[in-house]
């Protein structure tokens, strides 16, 4: 696979407790297959993608291989465990990311809506000199930092976003993101770039890449499909 440049990292290896489900969040059924599938098989079929990288919970890595066969993905290079967060999870799927890769889509599977207009938006800005390409959705509600229950100010919505997946990285930035072997909290990958002082533009997000996190998320997504 030494042409690759367009790798995706799809991350599924949470455990999805709060779903309540007998199997890890990819595993349980959305619509006639499992939550997986979904997202594997658009980015699978993805022309901007050229491989995939899968990081699942352990024990379940022969689970996603057989998926993967099922559905006939064809790009997917390595499926990996998965570790204790999300982060960790990226990073053990980055391992296996080849050294020819020029970009790195990385992308929830808790999202299984994503499409190739959302990841043209996310890849386009790259080109423009950018480390990073994240969607992003304006906040409706008014937010207020709060401490303790007491509130301390009222923030400027105007100026906020809430931040999803694909999220879009040149792989240089993304691998010094996640150089080294010390444990990294972070809910997104864009942070730890941004830590380094990496600029991550933002582009309009879409609704339907609601994270499952409960059975109604996965109604509701189930519903869209
Ligand atoms: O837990 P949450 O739904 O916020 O996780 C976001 C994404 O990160 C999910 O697709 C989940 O499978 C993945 N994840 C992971 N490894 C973990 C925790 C979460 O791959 N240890």
């Amino acid at each position: 696979m030494t042409d690759s440049t367009t790798w995706a990292i799809l991350v599924a290896a949470g455990s999805g407790e709060r779903l309540g489900a007998d199997r890890p969040k990819a595993f349980v059924a959305l619509g006639d297959r499992v939550l997986l599938a979904e997202s594997l098989e658009r980015l699978d079929t993805s022309d901007w993608i050229d491989a995939v990288v899968v990081a699942v919970p352990p024990e379940w890595e022969d689970a996603a291989i057989a998926l993967a066969e099922e559905i006939v993905a064809s790009k997917v290079a390595a499926v990996v465990t998965g570790g204790a967060t999300r982060a960790e999870s990226v990073r053990a799927a980055l391992a296996l990311v080849s050294d020819d890769a020029l970009v790195i889509v990385v992308h929830d599977a808790a999202r299984p809506l994503i499409d190739d207009e959302v990841i043209e938006r996310v890849l386009l800005p790259l080109s423009e000199g950018f480390d990073g390409v994240v969607p992003g959705l304006a906040v409706s509600d008014t937010i207020k930092r709060v401490d303790r229950g007491v509130v301390v100010e009222t923030v400027d919505r105007e100026s906020l976003v809430t931040v999803q997946t694909p999220q879009a990285f040149s792989a240089s930035a993304l691998r010094a993101a996640y150089a080294g072997d010390e444990p990294v909290a972070a809910t997104d990958c864009a942070s730890l770039v941004e830590a380094r002082g990496g600029r991550i533009r933002v582009v309009e997000g879409d609704p339907r890449l609601l994270k499952v996190t409960t059975r109604a998320d996965l109604a509701l997504v189930a519903s869209w499909l």
